[in-house]
Formats: structure tokens, C-alpha cells, sequence
């Protein structure tokens, strides 16, 4: 059975052409039917031919994946665990921001990548979600918003999006397409540690999609410490990637710095980081970190946190300090899904 979730409209007319011997159009059609009528039984697509249509019934599926657990912050965040067919749990955030609902989502079960601060990170990565999963995450946020609509994308939940490259970027080209979710590509954002050849390859998709990067360290020896992607990619070949990046995407790149107290965040740490990103068409996000039980990094003081981002201005760095969300449900990324294990 195919799950008509998992393609791109362009992968879906090859499959159909290829397979089927149908023309390009009947996936344009399926799609609208899915996606902009929300239909999901076949027998009311009316203009498939009935023959087509009893294909669709015999080799095709539309399942999706189902909430678990669902957390409510009084600012209106929403957390929900997407239960998977084969029962793992991934995390899925709603975000309300003044200027629309950002979906958080995942793209892998665990993560490999060993970053010392991350609590998603603590469940090795046990495999890769399909497109349609991940599909199945923004349609489980639409329909928990009702009215709403999820109008930004940010793939920064548990995983590393690079890391499943293929799938990540099907499910990128669904939420793009006109015929599907429409979000524009400027309000989508893939976040990645700094897989240096996957950057590339994404700066060639020829989409406006937004990159954000960890950064989190601005030298070899702290970023050594604190990601492990960084003894395979150094920041030397991170930045001369990023630099190719900005330059042939023509995008500007946003990078995330996680201020940890004592480690990360001090006058130091500010010019070390305005030095690394000079020359480069970038932003900083500075987020406020969210302690977590299972390691000992600490919140940067609040004084600390706005005089670091003082620090930058005056270095001329472009920053801000990203706003913080859902403070009173498991804040920090991985820990609605960490809870429901340790209750296990
Ligand atoms: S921060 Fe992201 S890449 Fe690093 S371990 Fe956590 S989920 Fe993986």
C-alpha cells in the first residue's frame, strides 16, 4: 500500500505515470482532493474515473499518525507526542507568534548526534520518520488549531533533519506546494548542527527556504565539548559551507546560540562569536536555555542573557533573544516525551 502522504505532488505524478500509465494531472487532482478539499475517501472523487478509482482503493492509503499526549501553556503553546504506527513517540510544538502558528516538528525518532545539552538527544536515534509522518504532524496540528492554520514551518524538533535529507526535503516541497499546505518557503526553516555536505546540497535545491544552524560555541575547543559534530565538521569547514550557503542560496542564515551559564556566555564568548560571523549575511538567535534533569547546564541569568546580546550590538552583530514559549508545560525540547518514559 502506498500512503498517499508520502509524496511530493512530483513524486506522486511519476509514480502514477511510471506505474499506473496515468497523465501528470491525476496527481494535481489528487492532491486538491487531499490536501485543499480534505477528502479522504476515494469513492467521493468525483472527477477520477471509477476504474482509477477502485485503483486508489486497492493500492492506496491515507493513514495518519495520532496525538498521545497533549500539554496546553496558558500563551497558548501547544505540545502534543505524534504516536507513530509502530508506537514511538515523537514531540510536535504549535508555537503562537504574533504573526501566525509555527509548527515545531520532528524528523527522526532520537538523534545520533550526542549534543551534551539536548534531552532529545538522550534516545538514540532508533530510525528516521517517513515524509508522511512528518506530513502527519502539521495535518494533527491543523486540526487541533480548528479555525487556524499552521502558517510556519521549523524542522528543529527531535532529530536531525539533514540526517534523513530525502524525506525532510519531501515533506518540505508538501508544505510549499500550492496544491497542498502553501506555506511559503520563507516561512519554513530547517535547522541542522552542521552536517557541512548536506548545507550544500541544500543551497542548490533552488528553493527560498530559511537555514538555521547550531552553533551554540564560537571555537573549536567549547563547540568540541558541547556538540560532537563538531570534531567531524569543525568550525572552520562549518563556516566556509555557510559561506558557500549564503552565497549560492543567496539567503541570509540564522544561527541558533544556546546560552549556557558559565560556559558560553561571557564577553569573551560575544566577541569570539561576532568574530566567527563576520563577513557572513547572518543573523544570531539567542535562546534562553531550558534546564533539564539529566544534565547539569545551567540558565543563563536573565541580566546576562540581555547584556550578551548588548555585547553583540555593539560589535555589530545583527541578534535578537528568541522568545520564549510554553515555560509552564516541558518547556525544553525532548522533555514532554522524556516525562512520559520516565513514567513508563
Ligand atoms: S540538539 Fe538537535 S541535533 Fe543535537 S542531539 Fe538534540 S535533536 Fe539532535
Amino acid at each position: 500500500m502506498y500512503n498517499l502522504y508520502n509524496y511530493s505532488l512530483k513524486q506522486l505524478q511519476d509514480l502514477l505515470v511510471n506505474k499506473y500509465n496515468q497523465k501528470p494531472f491525476r496527481a494535481t487532482q489528487i492532491f486538491t482532493w487531499i490536501y485543499l478539499k480534505g477528502v479522504s475517501d476515494f469513492s467521493l472523487m468525483s472527477d477520477i474515473s471509477k476504474d482509477f478509482r477502485d485503483i486508489l482503493k486497492k493500492d492506496f492509503c491515507l493513514v495518519k499518525p495520532t496525538i498521545f499526549k497533549k500539554e496546553e501553556s496558558s500563551d497558548g503553546t501547544i505540545k502534543f507526542l505524534t504516536k507513530l504506527s509502530d508506537d514511538n513517540l515523537v514531540e510536535t510544538v504549535i508555537m503562537p507568534y504574533n504573526y501566525g502558528n509555527v509548527l515545531c516538528v520532528s524528523s527522526q525518532v532520537g538523534c545520533n548526534m550526542g549534543c551534551a545539552f539536548c534531552a532529545s538527544g538522550l534516545l538514540k536515534k532508533k530510525r528516521n520518520l517517513e515524509t508522511h509522518e512528518m506530513v502527519g504532524e502539521l495535518l494533527l496540528a491543523n486540526e487541533l488549531l480548528k479555525d487556524k492554520k499552521i502558517t510556519h514551518i521549523v524542522v528543529m524538533g527531535t532529530g536531525e533533519p539533514f540526517d534523513n535529507y530525502d524525506n525532510v526535503m519531501s515533506f518540505i516541497r508538501i508544505c510549499n506546494d500550492p496544491k497542498a499546505f502553501e506555506i511559503g518557503a520563507r516561512h519554513i526553516t530547517v535547522s541542522t548542527c552542521g552536517l557541512v555536505d548536506k548545507i550544500r546540497q541544500y543551497a542548490k535545491e533552488g528553493l527560498q527556504i530559511n537555514l538555521a544552524i547550531s552553533l551554540h560555541a564560537a571555537t573549536d575547543e567549547k563547540r568540541n565539548k558541547l556538540m560532537k559534530i563538531n570534531q567531524r565538521y569543525p568550525l572552520k569547514e562549518l563556516m566556509a559551507a555557510t559561506k558557500e550557503y549564503v552565497q549560492v542560496a543567496d539567503r541570509r542564515v540564522t544561527f541558533e546560540y544556546i546560552l549556557l551559564k558559565d560556559i558560553n556566555d561571557t564577553e569573551e564568548d560575544a566577541k569570539a562569536l561576532a568574530k566567527l560571523v563576520k563577513g557572513i549575511l547572518a543573523y544570531i538567535n539567542l535562546i534562553p536555555y531550558n534546564e533539564v534533569k539529566e544534565n547539569e547546564f545551567k540558565r543563563s541569568d536573565k541580566s546576562r542573557v540581555h547584556q550578551f546580546l548588548d555585547w553583540l550590538t555593539k560589535l555589530g552583530v545583527h541578534a535578537q533573544i528568541r522568545k520564549e514559549f510554553g515555560s509552564d508545560i516541558s518547556a525544553a525540547c525532548g522533555q514532554l516525551r522524556a516525562k512520559v518514559k520516565d513514567n513508563e
